[in-house]
């Protein structure tokens, strides 16, 4: 009866330690998903002045358009204004 109820306690432990992990890789996950736009992550945007491919989750954006600067972002704005 002894041996049963280590086993079940040990069962219980092991449980909720699988569910522990579960819950930190899902959070981890979650946190990846967030720092990215919706659309993917790693991807590759056109700054559209001065041409240079920058990623997209370090990317400044405005109006739909990624830039690898601030200094690229300003000059798109007034330029277009
Ligand atoms: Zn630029």
């Amino acid at each position: 009866m002894r041996m049963l109820l280590r086993a079940v306690v040990l069962l219980i432990v092991v449980m909720s330690a699988i569910s522990a992990i579960r819950g930190l890789l899902h959070m981890l996950q979650a946190a990846k998903r967030e720092g990215g736009q919706p659309t993917g992550t790693g991807r590759l945007v056109k700054d559209p002045v001065c041409g240079t491919y920058v990623a997209q989750q370090t990317a400044l954006s405005a109006r739909n358009e990624f830039f690898c600067s601030e200094e690229c972002r300003s000059k798109f704005l007034t330029d277009t204004r």
